[in-house]
């Protein structure tokens, strides 16, 4: 076994082979580009060394400086990941002539399967199933035209070249082949620089099925059974399942062995996955072989409870693969949901920015007691860069079977939470209750045929959510933690018996104004008098802020809610039965004055009080400045924090005044 390996990767899959690396006692090296200086990847290797530039072009996919970083540091070995060089054959070929162990394929593998075309011809030889099409050498356009005709429409356009589903047209009509022929040709020689095509029938609600292959060096190959990734968005995977729901036992012994020709037909060594496209009869069809580890492989490694890392370590060693077919087992239900940073609700569009809040469920991995797993890149603090794949997160569930895995990843996901870039999150959840998901009725059309209620507008009850936002800014502002704050910090005003105070509110996303007064009978006991106005409603109110952070009750009415709140500035994000939503608080006292702590009817600082400008029983507008004392050498009026009368005055001129003390009180004309 290797000493120390170099990882040629960052982000999630870097720190998740670091992982294993650490477990086998084998030492780890990082690489990082300029952006990716304090990066997770770089604090859990035992080394690091940067390679560049921010653009991956200038670091992660630079050759030679990866080699050199590796020869440099001693790594005997290096692990590719996914993405970047873990296809590339000239890094595997730079590897072998550095007399480094590339932790992957050989060679002639990678570039058997690196075109889509010549992979189908050589499955073709093999046995292995193919869609039916067309994928010769001859790119005459009249002749494919021909060829799209002979296969029946409606067909699929795909770049020999392509991957990550670029390069790929659905062309439903004979007329529509020329001009679509012309634009995926053109497509596939800007991305790939290669714009030769094949094409194939268009499976109509097909099922992306997908085989674990494993090979050794010693003739050894089995399959770690299937995945369904067929829950996709523009082609790319959203959430993968490990085993594929729905198969016999003869399809899924005839697809795991249909994969082990199609990586024996190779000469593969190490992982791989063979993807096969599959109708709802069980037929299915190769499409392609990726030969490296996938972003899904957990879901692998949850039901077999192998940690594939480790197998690649050990046949890249040398070591002939740790168990045979017949010892290979499928022990429940695994679930993968990729957690972005990107909007859903516009198209999917990355998001960037620093992860102000993340929190995600416990993770610990391969037990059966806590079946939830978390692979990720990032903490809390991080920042998603424009440079790479926004991901956040990976979130990984077991389960004794696919209802229990499915309540598991509906739970997880609820307990995630994220301030800072647009998630996919509330997306994944709808998703996973969605009625087609939760049957298992599964086809790549599946997010596109449910596209309304999938994107259909936040449902949250903003009722609730405001409540935990005003008890949060209750607690805050008072300082108290228990609910019965004597909030003073917060603009108030005295009505008979009582105290009230205004809690003005923006919806972030909607951009509504909200209102909310609370008020406090102080001739009722603790329990009783607390009221809060919401959104037209007059309820009971209470709360009280949990020992964990940002954790609150509130009892509206008769019910107790809970919720967590996340406040960052004036910025309350609640976080409730899974949702986000978020609350500007409208320091109205602060907009009204020069000075954030003007308006107040308590002294914002110790200070001196220079003017009065009113007497007991004034009436005053909202806003009407009060009185002005000076501290720190400047002036600060205290103003009316609403329309009222003037109580009693409790400093005069030439006062001085403690830091918060209250200096009058209002008592506010009700409407
Ligand atoms: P890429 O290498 O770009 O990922 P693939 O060939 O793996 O491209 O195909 C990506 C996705 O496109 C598949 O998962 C499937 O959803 C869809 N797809 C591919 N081939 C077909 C086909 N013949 N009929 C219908 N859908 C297909």
């Amino acid at each position: 076994m290797f000493n120390k390996i170099l990882i040629a990767n960052r982000g999630e899959i870097a720190c998740r082979v670091a992982a294993t690396a650490k477990r086998l006692g084998i030492g780890s090296v990082a690489v990082y580009s300029d952006a990716d200086a304090k990066a997770k990847h770089v604090a859990v290797c035992d080394e690091a060394v940067h390679v560049g530039g921010s653009a991956a072009g200038e670091s992660y996919l630079r050759i030679e400086r990866i080699i050199d970083a590796a020869l440099k540091t001693g790594a005997q070995a290096i692990h590719p990941g996914y993405g970047f060089l873990s296809e590339n054959e000239d890094f595997a070929r730079a590897c072998d002539k550095a007399g480094l162990v590339f932790i992957g394929p050989p060679v002639e593998a990678i570039s058997a399967m690196g075109s889509k075309a010549a992979a189908k011809a050589l499955m073709q030889s093999a046995s292995v199933p193919l869609v039916p099409g067309y994928h010769g050498d001859d790119q005459d356009p009249a002749l494919l035209q021909k060829e799209a005709d002979r296969i029946g429409y409606p067909v699929l356009l795909k770049a020999s070249a392509g991957g990550g589903g670029k390069g790929m047209r659905v062309v439903e009509k004979s007329a529509d082949f020329a001009a679509a022929l012309v634009s995926c040709k053109r497509e596939a020689a800007s991305s790939f620089g290669n714009d030769r095509v094949l094409i194939e029938k268009y499976l109509l609600r097909p099922r992306h099925v997908e085989v674990q292959v494993f090979a050794d060096k010693h003739g050894g190959a089995v399959y770690l059974f299937d995945r369904d990734c067929s829950v996709q968005r523009r082609h790319q995977k959203v959430l993968e399942e490990a085993p594929a729901p729905g198969l016999t036992g003869e399809v899924r012994r005839a697809m795991g062995e249909a994969a082990v020709a199609a990586a024996r037909a190779v000469n593969y060594v190490g992982a791989g996955t063979v993807e096969f496209i599959m109708t709802h009869d069980g037929q299915f069809y190769f499409m392609e072989m990726n030969t490296r580890l996938q972003v899904e492989h957990p879901v692998t490694e949850m039901v077999t409870r192998l940690d594939l890392v480790e197998w690649q370590l050990k046949v890249a060693a040398g070591e002939p693969l740790p168990l045979t077919q017949q010892e290979l087992k499928v022990e429940g239900h695994a679930i993968e949901a990729r957690i972005y940073a990107e909007n859903p609700s516009r198209g999917f569009l990355p998001s960037t920015g620093t992860l102000k809040h993340l929190r995600l469920p416990q993770a610990v991995e391969f037990t059966l007691e806590d079946n939830v797993r978390i692979d990720s890149g990032v903490r809390e603090g991080d920042t998603i860069t424009p440079f790479y794949d926004p991901m956040i997160a990976k979130l990984i569930v077991h389960g004794r079977d696919r209802a229990d895995a499915l309540a598991r990843m509906a739970r997880a996901l609820r307990e995630c939470e994220v301030v800072g870039p647009h998630t996919n999150v509330e997306f994944l959840q709808r998703i996973v209750a969605s009625e087609p998901f939760s049957q298992g009725d599964l086809d790549t059309g599946l997010i596109e045929r449910h596209h309304d209620t999938l994107f259909a507008p936040s449902t949250v009850p903003q009722k609730q959510a405001l409540a935990l936002a005003c008890a949060a800014l209750l607690t805050r502002e008072g300082g108290e933690a228990h609910g019965n704050s004597p909030w003073d910090a917060l603009s108030h005003w005295r009505m008979a018996g009582g105290y009230a105070q205004d809690l003005n509110w923006r919806a972030i996303d909607t951009d509504e104004t909200l209102q909310a007064v609370f008020t406090r009978d102080s001739t009722q006991g603790n329990a009783e008098g607390k009221r809060l106005e919401l959104l037209g409603e007059n309820l009971r109110f209470d709360w009280s802020h949990a020992d964990e952070p940002h954790t609150f009750s509130v009892l509206l009415d008769e019910t107790l809610i809970k919720g967590r709140v996340f406040i960052d500035g004036d910025v309350f994000h609640v976080f409730y039965q899974g949702a986000s939503l978020a609350f500007e608080w409208q320091n109205l006292m602060a907009h009204a004055a020069d000075a954030e702590h003007e308006g107040r009817l308590t002294a914002p600082m110790p200070g001196k009080i220079i003017a009065v400008l009113v007497e007991t029983g004034a009436s005053v507008e909202k806003g009407a400045p009060l009185l002005v004392m000076e501290a720190m050498k400047m002036e600060h009026t205290i103003v009316a924090p609403t329309t009222g009368t003037v109580g009693e005055i409790l400093f005069s001129v030439g006062d001085q005044v403690a830091d918060g003390a209250q200096l009058l009180t209002m008592e506010a004309s009700r409407a």
